[in-house]
């Protein structure tokens, strides 16, 4: 879920990012305050809290755990069919996944993490590859997820179905 580029207030959050609030529609992204490679560490992450359910801010962990970040901030790192990140669940580490540039969006691909989500949204990331409406990985086909780097959790879903 991009925001354009127009009319977005920054803060600066941590070292390495910054917050972009829309004026317009208070859509919220978190933009790179630094340059990272591919394969680089961005942030190491734990959790506030664990939900039995998912919601928009979540990142899902096991079958009926769902985290909220901490850091917090690393919430707002929006999807995209492109991502230039990845969560890793097991490690418990925001690494690139392409070189990211200083002032980029930073984003990652929801179903890479996210077997079903609680709700599908239509993607306007406006990559060439652009799956459309977005609701996890357990409804998109074995041949599109396999383009794409993802959790422990979902390639043990994969396996089981
Ligand atoms: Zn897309």
């Amino acid at each position: 879920m991009h925001t354009t580029e127009k009319n977005i207030n920054k803060h600066k959050v941590s070292p390495f990012a910054e917050i972009g609030e829309c004026q317009t529609t208070g859509n919220k992204s978190l933009y790179a305050t630094v340059e990272f490679k591919p394969g680089q560490v961005i942030s190491n992450f734990s959790h506030k809290q664990i939900l039995d359910r998912p919601n928009y801010l979540t990142v899902q962990i096991s079958d009926h755990q769902h985290i909220m970040l901490d850091p917090e901030f690393l919430q707002y790192i929006n999807h995209s069919c492109n991502p230039n990140v990845f969560f890793d669940t097991q490690k418990r580490v925001v690494i690139a996944l392409q070189n990211i540039e200083i002032g980029e969006e930073f984003t990652f691909f929801y179903p890479s993490t996210e077997w079903s989500m609680d709700r599908g949204f239509d993607c306007i990331c406006q990559s060439e590859n652009c799956l459309g409406y977005i609701q996890g990985a357990s409804h998109l086909p074995l041949n599109v997820l396999a383009k794409y780097k993802l959790s422990d959790y979902i390639q043990s879903k994969l396996k089981v179905e």
